[in-house]
């Protein structure tokens, strides 16, 4: 079968299965799982591809058919123009979180070597574009998740960071009196649906580990206990940024401003959506 065959038989099959991407989707599977790039892709469209490799396209198609995110199947995902590998047991970066690696980076610019913590690290994604945009910064990445913990580490060394510390904890856990007053910036992203949301989730975020996802009962459980925790571990003046969901900013915002954080901020994402919570540690916490 040639290139562009395969290419337009998994559309079409794509297509049939509900997918709605299903052109983009299946270009994405055959530069993958063939083992090409665009370019030869777009040249030798009338090129061979091996029994072995429409075997293993056919394959991808079929789960993919079945809700299994493209992403797991492919094996990597990129996020802020960097590649993360990822796989069944990471939650997979999305397009919006750039918006809190932004305001970090935003809030870290004035700073000289910025100590940065990311909690309910994950892929990585967010330590990583942090640690590679500011290569003087230093940042600890925390991630408790046994399955999770392996992509943080392959993709702090994929994308040739030497300024991220992987720490396999609980954020929740008990915290080290050697980081009181220990970062000028806290990011994270945690899990923040609400139980009763998680069966609604697009059938996709099904396959994806119910741990990044799942707030507890009202969705803020993490942001409640992460800022009572951590709070004493920002310098004075230092800043907390959260990545919240759709509708969450104002609790969030209210939750920082119960610890005593000031100078509340929301950011919105590409969509208009505020996405982004930050506050400033006030000295006297
Ligand atoms: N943005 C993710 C989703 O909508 C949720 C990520 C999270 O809970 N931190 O599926």
């Amino acid at each position: 079968m040639t290139i562009k065959t395969m290419i337009q038989q998994a559309t079409n099959e794509l297509l049939a299965a509900g997918v709605e991407a299903a052109a983009t989707e299946a270009r994405f599977l055959v530069e993958s799982l063939c083992a090409l790039d665009r370019k030869q892709m777009l040249m030798h469209s009338n090129m061979i591809l091996t029994d072995e490799e429409v075997a293993s396209v056919e394959s991808a198609v079929k789960k993919r058919g079945t809700g299994y995110p493209l992403q797991y199947l492919i094996g990597r995902w990129e996020f802020y123009g960097l590649p993360f590998e990822v796989g069944e047991g990471v939650l997979i970066p999305r397009a919006d979180t750039e918006a809190l690696v932004d305001e970090a980076l935003a809030v870290m610019e004035p700073i000289v070597k910025p100590a940065v913590a990311d909690l309910c690290s994950g892929s990585g994604c967010i330590a990583v574009a942090i640690a590679r945009k500011r290569p003087d910064s230093r940042v600890m990445a925390v991630e408790v998740s046994q399955e999770a913990y392996p992509y943080l580490e392959k993709n702090i060394v994929l994308n040739k960071t030497d300024n991220i510390a992987p720490v396999k904890a609980d954020v929740l856990g008990g915290i080290s009196l050697s980081m009181a007053g220990a970062f000028d910036v806290i990011v994270s992203n945690p899990p923040y649906i609400k139980t009763d949301d998680m069966e609604k989730l697009q059938r996709e975020v099904l396959f994806e580990p119910s741990v990044a996802l799942d707030g507890r009962k009202d969705g803020l459980y993490y942001y409640r206990e992460i800022t009572r925790r951590w709070k004493q571990c920002l310098k004075p003046g230092g800043v907390l940024l959260y990545e919240v969901g759709y509708d969450q900013a104002d609790e969030v915002a209210a939750i920082l401003l119960q610890n005593g954080f000031e100078d509340i901020r929301k950011k919105n994402d590409l969509n208009g959506i505020a996405r982004v919570v930050s506050g400033v540690r006030t000295s006297s916490l």
